[in-house]
């Protein structure tokens, strides 16, 4: 089981910086996490309840294709 991105995890914002986040819990900002669960710290909470729901870290593609039209429904 694989989510594309990992962006649903508690942020908050850096003090003193408007657009700096980082994750809550593993103090990591949010560039370096970059949207993968890889990017938590190994002790994060977030990180460690997916991978115990079956999420795998190293797998996930890093980017979108936008121009998608052949999705099947
Ligand atoms: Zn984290």
């Amino acid at each position: 089981m694989k989510k594309l991105f990992y962006i649903d995890y508690p942020q908050e914002r850096f003090e003193g910086h408007t657009h700096r986040y980082r994750c809550a819990l593993c103090k990591e900002e949010t560039t370096k996490i970059n949207g993968t669960l890889e990017g938590h710290l190994p002790s994060c909470q977030y990180r460690i309840d997916l991978e115990k729901a079956g999420f795998e870290p190293g797998q996930v593609v890093a980017h979108v294709e936008l121009n998608t039209s052949d999705e099947v429904d």
